[in-house]
């Protein structure tokens, strides 16, 4: 086993990826780190350094081991394409439409995958609403 330490870009963490002996050479000789066979976080630390929070926030998708604070995939957002999560649900509109926000680039989505726009004050009454009731 080494130890590689990457030191993240956003936020200045560093993240210790462990590899086997075998893929620390390949790591060294200039392979491809998609050809190392390893998870995409591990991955994406050893490419960009990024750290496995602020993949997280960036990618939208849980870290190994933290799917359940993600909840099911509901689909992926009609605007800029990246996962969506029970978590990004926010509330349900007049019609009781249940939506979901993107966090990457804030676009509304419905259960059927469809972009729903609102205005903002819109929204906001959503998600108060939506505290009020505390679910
Ligand atoms: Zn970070
Ligand atoms: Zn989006």
């Amino acid at each position: 086993m080494k130890i590689v330490t990457k030191e993240c870009v956003k936020c200045g963490k560093s993240t210790k990826v462990e590899l086997s002996d075998a893929r620390y050479r390949m790591y060294t000789s200039g392979a491809l780190i998609q050809s190392l066979g390893l998870d995409r976080f591990t991955s994406e630390t050893l490419i960009s350094g990024m750290c496995f929070d602020c993949q997280e926030k960036v990618f939208n998708r849980p870290a190994p081991g933290r799917e359940g604070s993600f909840g099911k995939e509901v689909g992926c957002c009609p605007v800029c394409d990246c996962d969506l999560w029970e978590k990004d649900y926010i509330g349900v509109t007049d019609e009781s439409v249940p939506l979901y926000q993107c966090p990457s680039c804030r676009s509304l989505m419905n259960p059927d995958g469809e972009e729903v726009e609102l205005p903002l004050a819109e929204i906001n009454a959503i998600k108060a609403a939506r505290r009020l009731m505390g679910v």
